[in-house]
């Protein structure tokens, strides 16, 4: 349902993730993209969902992804333990607009399954959330003002 890449800001190449969309964010909200490999470049990944936020292409910047600081886990379906992923993730459209995605999987061993459904979520999770988000904001915010 979307087409992932990671974009260098020095050399503008576009280099496929070649990976699951679950494991793109996974790993991008555990840590900052490897850089360029042609030009050491920084690399920031980015996004073309068939859905439309507003105006723009559909395609975006990934500003910001987070996970709860704690996932919930159960016994699914043959006392398979199921753990849920609720991320937040922030999206930016190339007029600079920002938005709040939050899309979610349900995993089961390798299987990660999206779901399709809007997310109601435990109000201790979302505040970790918007918190993690708040805070990352706010240096980037800082680092905007160092560069000034
Ligand atoms: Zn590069």
């Amino acid at each position: 349902m979307a087409a992932q890449y990671y974009f260098c800001t020095e050399c503008h190449k576009k280099f496929p993730t070649h990976q699951k969309l679950f494991d793109t964010l996974y790993n991008f909200q555990k840590m900052a993209p490897e850089s360029c490999p042609a030009c050491g470049g920084a690399r920031e990944l980015h996004l073309s969902l068939d859905f439309q936020l507003g105006t723009g292409d559909g395609n975006f910047k990934v500003v910001s992804a987070h996970l709860p600081d704690r996932l919930e886990s159960w016994l699914g379906e043959d006392e398979e333990e199921v753990t849920f992923y609720p991320f937040l993730v922030t999206l930016q459209g190339a007029d600079g607009k920002q938005f709040c995605w939050m899309p979610y999987w349900h995993v089961t061993g390798k299987e990660a399954r999206y779901g399709q459904h809007a997310i109601c979520l435990e109000h201790g999770q979302f505040e970790s959330l918007i918190t993690q988000a708040r805070e990352k904001g706010q240096k980037e915010e800082e680092k905007a003002l160092e560069l000034v």
